[in-house]
This record gives C-alpha cells, structure tokens and sequence, in this order.
C-alpha cells in the first residue's frame, strides 16, 4: 500500500481573524529515498501553538513571517522510520521541528531534530510539560520573575500549555500561585488538580474593576509576580494589585493575536509601584534549556507535575483546532495525532 505524505501550506495571509481557508493540504505518496545525511521521520504528534498565528502575518515582529506556499510551521514529535545520519537510527523517537505534515526528511543541517526517551516521559509532553511550553514557564518564572518563598505570583491563562506549569513549578518553590482562566471547568482544574491555592474565571468579570476586585480576594497580600500570557483588560486587572517591586514577565499577548487593540490601561503603575516589566521570547535563551528540561522532565517523569492534552485526530482537523485554540476551546496543552 503506498503510504501517503500530507502536509499542510500556508496558503494566504489572515486579513483580520484567521480562517481555514489560510490553509491548503496538499497530499502525495511519500517519497523514502534518502541521501546521505538524511532522516525520515513519522510524525505522531504536532504542536499547536499561538505564536504561528503571528507568523501567519507578515506585520513586524521578532521573527520572520512563515513564507506563503510552504509547509506551516510547527514542533513535532515522531519515529525515525529510516535513517543516513549515524546520530539516528530507525525506531528511535525524536522531536524537532518538522511542520504541519504527516512525515519529514530531516536533512544533516537540520539542527532541530533530537533523540528523546520515551519510556519515562510520554512523548507527547516532549510538545508541551517537557518542551517548549514548559521551559518557556521555567524561564519566565525563574529567570525574570525570581519569586521568594511566601511571594504571590499570578499566572494567566492557567489552564493552558505554559500558564499550567508556571503555577506548579511556582508552588513548588513555595510560592502563592493564583491562576487566571476562562470559565469554572478550567478553573477548578487549575485549583484542585493543579494545586494552585486559587483561580480566577475572567469569563465571570465584565470590568477590569470587577476582575481587578476578584483578583484582590484571592491575593490578600497583593501581588508579587505576574506571569502574563494574555494582555488587556486581564494583565490590567492585575496590574492593579502589584505590590511595590513586583515583577512582570510579559510572555504573551494572545487576547491581540487576532488584531484587537490591547491598550494598557494603567501604564502609570509601572512607576507609582516600580514595577520591572521584561518580554521575553524562549528560543532566544538556550543556555537555559538543558537545566529547565532536566527539572521538568523530572517532575512528569515522578508523577509531580501534571499536565492535560486536546488531541485532534488527524492532520486535516490541524487548521480548526488551531484556530479553536485561539478562542480558548483547549484544555491544556493543543496537539494534533498525526497516525
Ligand atoms: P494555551 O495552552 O494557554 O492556549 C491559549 C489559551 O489562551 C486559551 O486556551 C485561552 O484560555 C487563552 N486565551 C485566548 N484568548 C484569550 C483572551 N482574549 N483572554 C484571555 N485568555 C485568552 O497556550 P500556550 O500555553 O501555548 O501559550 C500561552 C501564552 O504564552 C501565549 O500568549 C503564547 O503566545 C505565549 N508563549 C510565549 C512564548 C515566549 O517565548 N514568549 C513561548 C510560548 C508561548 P482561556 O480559556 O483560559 O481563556
């Protein structure tokens, strides 16, 4: 039977919010030459994430928009089914990479790809808890927000790939962890799976006074440290709270992914309470890698750090779970199975 190789283009730019039609399949008998070098991997799992919506886009950002008529991009966890490159061999899992597609060949410059064990760690979280989404909240809690014992530290969209692990990996340094998230289901999760000592449905709040008033009850001593995911009325809110000196790692904005406004309400605060805000993109620190990867792969490898999937079947669900992503219609960490 011939096995066929699909792959999804990006097709044209969002004018205004994204939309399946951004996105083209394109399907052919794969083709299991190699030369040397080169590897060819079974994609089991791809990793959806809001960063590819402003890659999309071709507006000024801190990376190149991805080129129109080329294979979307996005992180991948699969098997080697054959191998000329001596570092691989077939059956050996990995994680690179490889784009919205059922298979890649991974040529010898390829410096993405690499070995993971898959018999401690589940290699689906090797796409979120003990991939990028997980050193991307170790880097941003401990590298920028530094928290103390006893601190207060505020994490939004909590439920989500990263905003799950910030939390954890802040409790565990026996910090205060307050969540942010949409709706009571996830709420509850973040609070009494995750472990953090509250959560916030923003979803409840029409205002920034009512959320921010929200926010107050759950941080009786203010807040410390904001580990911010979403911008808008949800960063003002907590804004609002910080206590002198608090810092401010500023992640991710996605509640403007799709073009809306975000003003910041209150940029006087930043003053009035000294606040340090500091943005900050993972990619751009590999030095921390290996320390926050050992750690996290640690704590999912012993059962202390939890983490929850959506799993799409099949790559032609890819587009609308991306794009239901954006909306919130995940929970934890969004992934598409690809076999
Ligand atoms: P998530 O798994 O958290 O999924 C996105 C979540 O964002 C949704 O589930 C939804 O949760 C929430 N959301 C979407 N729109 C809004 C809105 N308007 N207001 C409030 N919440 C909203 O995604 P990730 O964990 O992968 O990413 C989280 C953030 O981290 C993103 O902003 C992303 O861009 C950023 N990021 C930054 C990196 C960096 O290097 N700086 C690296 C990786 C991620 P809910 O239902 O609770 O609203």
């Amino acid at each position: 039977m011939t096995t066929m190789h699909k792959r999804f283009l990006l097709a044209s730019r969002p004018t205004g919010e994204a939309t399946v039609d951004n996105f083209q399949l394109v399907e052919a008998p794969l083709d299991e030459r190699l030369h040397e070098g080169q590897v060819l991997v079974r994609h089991h799992y791809l990793s959806l994430d809001p960063y590819m919506r402003g890659r999309m886009s071709d507006a000024k950002s801190y990376a190149p928009p991805q080129p129109l008529g080329e294979v979307m991009i996005g992180g991948t966890a699969g098997e080697v089914i054959a191998s000329r490159d001596p570092r691989f061999a077939a059956g050996d899992f990995v994680v690179g990479m490889g784009g919205w597609q059922t298979h890649q060949k991974a040529g010898p410059n390829d410096r993405t790809l690499r070995k993971v064990d898959a018999s401690r760690v589940p290699l689906s979280a090797y796409l979120g808890a003990v991939g990028m989404p997980g050193v991307t909240a170790w880097y941003g809690l401990t590298q920028i927000i530094a928290p103390k014992p006893g601190a207060t530290v505020v994490v939004s969209a909590a439920s989500g790939a990263v905003g799950s692990v910030v939390g954890q990996l802040a409790k565990a340094r026996g910090v205060r962890a307050v969540g942010i998230a949409g709706g009571r289901e996830k709420c509850d999760y973040v609070r009494d799976e995750l472990g953090f000592d509250a959560c916030v449905d923003y979803k409840e709040h029409r205002d920034v006074q009512s959320l921010s008033r929200a926010i107050a009850e759950a941080c009786p001593d203010g807040v410390d440290g904001l580990f911010e995911n979403v911008g808008g009325m949800v960063m003002d809110a907590v804004m609002l709270r910080t206590n002198p000196f608090a810092r401010v790692a500023v992640c991710g904005m996605i509640a403007g992914y799709e073009g809306q406004p975000i003003p910041m309400a209150f940029p006087a605060l930043v003053l009035t309470n000294r606040l340090r805000l500091e943005g900050f993109i993972v990619s751009e620190h590999p030095e921390h890698w290996p320390a926050a990867l050992k750690e996290l792969g640690e704590l999912v490898a012993t059962g202390k750090l939890k983490y929850r999937e959506t799993i799409a079947k099949g790559l032609e669900r890819a587009p609308e779970a991306f794009l239901g992503m954006l909306k919130g219609k995940n929970f934890g960490k969004q992934l598409v199975d690809l076999r």
